[in-house]
Order: C-alpha cells, then structure tokens, then sequence
C-alpha cells in the first residue's frame, strides 16, 4: 500500500465475539487461488490507481503542457530531496537506526519523505524491517523470490495479506513524536508535499502553475517511487555479492545511480546498522554523503559505521568459501586413506611384471601414460620404476616443482605398507588423531603449495651423507 496507509494505529481490544457459523471471517482473498472470475478482487485497485494511473495520465497532460527549463531543474532538485527522505530518512534514519538527526531534521525528512509517497514512516519501516528480518523468505514482504517484478511494485499492486508479513519490533518508532504526527496527518502531509508545494514553489516563483504541478508533482513522484523500489527489485538481482552469497541482495553501480546511493545492497544487508551504504570513498552514495554533511552542521550525530576490521572479516570469508568451491572442482587425486596399502615386495614384484609403478614419499603411483610426456625424459623417469624414488624426486637428481608434485598426487594408486609418514598418517586417520590436517568449510582437505605428502623436506640419500 504506498500511499494509503491501511494499518490501524494500536486500539484498545474490542471485546471478543464468540466465533459462530455466522461471524466466523471469511478466509482472505489471498488464500484463494486466482481465477478467471475472481483475479480482480486479488488486485489493489487504489494502488493501481497511484502508482500506475495517476503516472499516466500525468504523461498524457505533459504532452500538452511545455516544460520549462526552470521546471525542469525544479522538479529535478525536488526529486532528489524527496529521494533522500526515503534513502536518508525512511530508511537509514528510522527503520535503521544508523544515525540520530536533531528536530529540524527529522521534520525535514518526515516532510520530504511524504512527498515521495510511499506510505508513512511507520508503515514503510515496519515492512522494511520484515524484510531485513525475513529476507527472501514467505515472510518477506517484497521478496525477489516471487519474482522481480513482484519484488518492484507487484506487491503492491496485488492484495497482501497481512497476517503473512513477518513481525517486527517498531516500539521505538512509536516512541518517535516525528514518526506518529506523520502517520497520523499522513493524507495533508501526501497531498501538501507531493502535489501542493512543488505547485506552489513553481507558480509563485516563475508562474508556470501547471507544470510545477504535472513535472514537479506528479511526475516526479512517479520517477521518485520507480527509482526507491528499485532497492527491493534490482539490488536483490543485479550485481555481485561480496559478504555473503546465501541470500540475494546484490551490489551493483547501477542501481547506486538510479536509488542515490542504495545500490550496494549486499554490504547492507550484512551491516545494517551502517549509516553507509558505500564505504570506498569513490562509490555513488549520495545519501552517505547527505548525512555527513548534517554531521557537519550540526543537524546529525552518532552515525554509526561497523569497523573495517568486521568488514574486511566478512569478505576474506565470502572469498574463502568461492576459493573453497574452486578447490572441490579440481581433481587432487585419491585421497589417501582411500588407497589400498601394497606391501613393498608386491610393489616391486608388479613393476617385474611390467606395470609402471614409482614411490614417492611412500605413495605409489602409475605413471605409464606419463613416461612419454615425462619433461626430464623417458630414461629418467623409467630409472625410477619399482624402485623408492623419494630422494630422486625431491632433490638427489632434480628438485621437482610444486606443480610436479600435483600432478604426481594425480597418479596415485596406492600407499606401502609402513611407507614413511604416509603410512603412519594414514593409521592416525583411522583412529581420529589428524588433527594437523586442514579443512575447507565443505569438509575436503586442503593441499597447500608446497604441501603434497611426496614432498619430503630430507630425501633419505641426505641421511645416508650424515
Ligand atoms: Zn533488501
Ligand atoms: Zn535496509
């Protein structure tokens, strides 16, 4: 409901009739499937009317009515000031919290925001609140996941039932002098500040009556209501989402531009609380840039802002959860404890019978499709079949790159018997005792650089030197 507010303010009880056949509610229409006969009773026939009609006919008169040039920067100012009574006061002043304003400023963005129309305070920060709340669930009173057109002004457009919008705590914005005097003249405070005043300012001023009224009015409160809903539409679908992938708000520059700053929506969602919406100094956000300037003059304080510590936290974690995605789609090999243990005769006995086979680091490896490829050449590598290659590969004849010992883990086909730490991690698996080993969030293990069990720091030929 943008524009007339259907929510009763608190009454006391009415008491209790008994439920019979006769008084029992009707259940609402939104619990009716839509039909044919019924689709019109699902459609909010008064919103339809301000945010879809009145835009249009003000289109139709605008076409007979110049628009000059006086007007035009009029109603563009006021488009942006109206703007900020939602972005800045609305949203970040009331349903957030983010920051306190003095008196003057309240009234301010109280009488702006009205002229945005988009409901009350109260109403506008009650649902918001839900939102943050209940992101993209049924409770969700936009949610994106009914679709973006729903999530822009669908929900608006189509009866809601409201006993399924989630709860949220709005004791505070009761509390609020500024909040209730608005909820309560909220029609005066709509038709003033959304149709009156922009007339007023553009007849008194230059005498263009009308087209303070079509351009700086009504027009404008269309431009005004598309670009603001754009925060429940386009910054839950386009863009990237640099905290947290779970759910859907996005940050994206372009819906930066057209909302005056609520376009990284993902950061928002994360931190809330935040006065900012931006916090790299070169990011569109007009609004943050608003309420520092009031800090400056006096009109705001307490501004909130999460440390970059917090911040910085939440990134380095969304990213380790995409690095660990990446990770899981690489082939690392067999894990260990999957192999099957050979006993070093039997190893050696199968390389008689002309398999492959070569140990590294106590793990052994069929590397018959790789001799051809082998870079150090065939002789090289075939010098090391049935044979405890670890002090050759790891140094006693060429120091095998960190990607070599990838590419060896790759080959794996099973461990020997007592080989080395292999075995004795392996053992230390079964019992539990691998507390050395690092895992992602999806439970697989990381392979550092530098890391690969073949990798063994004091060949056994340096021993031998000692
Ligand atoms: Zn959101
Ligand atoms: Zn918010």
């Amino acid at each position: 409901m943008a524009v007339v507010d259907s929510q009763p303010t608190p009454q006391p009880q009415a008491p209790q009739l008994k439920p019979t056949d006769q008084t029992r509610a009707k259940p609402h229409i939104t619990d009716q499937p839509m039909t044919r006969k019924n689709w019109y009773k699902h459609v909010n026939w008064l919103n339809v009317f301000f945010i879809v009609g009145i835009p249009m006919m003000g289109c139709i008169v605008a076409c007979w009515t110049p628009l000059q040039l006086k007007t035009a920067i009029w109603a563009v100012a006021y488009y942006f000031a109206t703007g900020l009574g939602i972005t800045a006061g609305y949203h970040r002043l009331w349903a957030h919290t983010s920051y306190s304003a003095t008196l003057p400023l309240k009234i301010f963005l109280a009488a702006v925001g009205g002229g945005a129309v988009e409901g009350s305070i109260r109403w506008w920060a009650r649902d918001h609140r839900a939102h943050h709340r209940y992101t993209d669930t049924d409770k969700d009173p936009y949610s994106v996941r009914k679709g973006l057109l729903y999530s822009h002004f669908g929900w608006m457009l189509m009866k809601q039932n409201p006993k399924r919008i989630g709860r949220s705590d709005i004791s505070d914005l009761n509390d609020d002098p500024v909040v209730i005097w608005q909820h309560r003249h909220y029609l005066k405070v709509v038709l003033f500040m959304g149709l009156i005043f922009p007339t007023l300012v553009a007849g008194f001023g230059w005498g263009d009556w009308m087209g303070g009224f079509i351009y700086g009015g009504i027009l404008r409160i269309f431009f005004v209501q598309q670009a603001t809903f754009c925060v429940n539409s386009l910054a839950h679908w386009l863009g990237d989402q640099p905290f947290d992938d779970r759910n859907s708000p996005r940050d994206h520059l372009i819906t930066a531009l057209v909302t005056l700053g609520e376009g990284y929506h993902n950061f928002h969602h994360e931190f809330p609380s935040d006065y900012r919406n931006a916090i790299e100094w070169f990011q569109y956000d007009p609004t943050k840039w608003s309420i520092w300037v009031w800090k400056q003059l006096g009109l705001a304080y307490d501004l909130k802002q999460f440390r970059a510590n917090e911040i910085e936290k939440g990134r380095v974690q969304q990213q380790q959860k995409k690095l660990d995605q990446k990770r899981a789609k690489l082939d690392w090999g067999i894990p260990l404890e999957q192999l099957p243990v050979i006993e070093w005769d039997d190893y050696v006995e199968r390389t008689k019978n002309g398999e492959c086979l070569i140990t590294v680091g106590g793990i052994v490896h069929d590397v018959k499709d790789f001799i051809q490829h082998h870079p150090g050449g065939r002789a090289m590598i075939n010098s090391g079949i049935g044979k405890d290659a670890t002090a050759m590969f790891n140094g006693g004849v060429y120091f095998h790159s960190n990607a070599a010992h990838n590419l060896l883990s790759t080959m794996r086909v099973g461990v020997i018997r007592g080989g080395m730490e292999v075995e004795i991690w392996k053992r230390a698996h079964m019992e539990g005792k691998d507390s050395t080993v690092v895992k992602d969030s999806n439970g697989d293990r990381i392979i550092r650089a530098g890391n690969q069990p073949t990798k063994i720091i004091q060949p056994s030929v340096s021993a031998g030197a000692a």
